[in-house]
């Protein structure tokens, strides 16, 4: 079998002021990466748009509507602090959803082991009826009710090692007992939420603070204690990963000190947890990272463990 790769040009029509660390070039850089003969063997497929059933698994109606009506004609329009659209960004922030979705379809029917979908705006931080933090859509939170609602599993996990707390995604799945949500996050940091005594509905929930300055070595300290054996006893069908890599060293907007390696272990560990239990279903999609050749040097490490474990 083989590895996904899903993304389409609509990522570069979502447009940011200048300066925004959110930026057109996170995606060109990620492209440049993934151009080396190493992964030509990549099977790409151009993300599709969000069918509207798909937007709903995760927002009310009224929530899309007002994303779709806030998208100018021409510019940019801020919706909050950080978070702007302009004319390309539904799409964009749609094929992001579409293509987690796709992704999902291509690993449940064997088409491929394991995905990679390299799309922006990011997901994890949009709220049921509030974007932030530069997402629109919930889109991995979209894309396990789509797992469970299209293709009826019962044990969905999401993983989210973005160095911001994946609030959104948790919001999303507050109540969902059908899954099982574990973001590592550093705390201190924005958005402030993601205490360990945040839970879930159900106990569905894991969050994980890392203190600022934490390396490689404590990162995997703390999955092998306290996330890897977690994730066993939940026994997933499929696993979906919301790969942010702003906790790498280099990167301008928090403080950890992880490295490409560190990324490349993390997504081993995931994809052994997927062969124990989900025959190997992994589907990652891009959330953070921003500091643009730590980006893409590890999604590239990221991709190369996809490939070495989906082969
Ligand atoms: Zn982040």
């Amino acid at each position: 079998m083989t590895t996904a790769y899903l993304t389409h040009p609509d990522a570069l029509r979502h447009q940011t002021p200048p300066g925004h660390p959110e930026q057109v070039a996170r995606i060109e850089a990620i492209s440049e990466a993934l151009s080396a003969p190493e992964f030509a063997s990549l099977l790409r497929i151009d993300a599709p748009l969000a069918q509207q059933a798909q937007l709903l698994l995760c927002h009310p109606e009224a929530y899309i509507d007002r994303i779709r009506k806030a998208i100018p004609a021409a510019g940019i329009y801020q919706l909050d602090a950080d978070t702007h659209v302009s004319n390309g960004s539904f799409d964009a922030a749609s094929r992001a959803v579409g293509g987690a979705c796709h992704a999902i379809d291509l690993v449940m029917a064997g088409t491929a082991r394991n995905a990679f979908v390299a799309m922006r705006p990011p997901g994890h931080h949009a709220e049921t009826q509030t974007p932030m933090g530069f997402c629109l859509f919930g889109t991995v939170a979209i894309a396990a009710r789509h797992a469970m609602e299209r293709h009826g599993l019962t044990r969905v996990a999401v993983v989210d090692f973005d160095v911001h707390h994946g609030n959104g995604t948790q919001d999303l799945l507050w109540s969902e007992a059908r899954s099982f949500f574990v973001s590592s996050h550093q705390m201190p940091l924005w958005p402030g939420s993601g205490r360990p005594e945040e839970r879930g509905a159900h106990g569905n929930v894991l969050n994980v603070p890392l203190a600022p300055g934490t390396d490689g070595a404590g990162f995997r300290q703390i999955y092998e204690d306290a996330v890897l054996p977690q994730l066993d006893r939940f026994a997933p069908e499929l696993v979906i990963v919301s790969a942010g890599f702003d906790a790498h060293r280099d990167d301008p907007l928090a403080q950890l000190s992880l490295v490409e390696q560190d990324f490349a272990w993390v997504t081993g560990a995931l994809c052994d947890i997927a062969a124990r239990h989900a025959s190997g279903r992994l589907v990652s999609c891009l959330e953070g990272g921003y500091d643009l050749s730590a980006l893409a040097a590890s999604v590239a490490a990221h991709i190369s463990v996809l490939m070495e474990k989906g082969a």
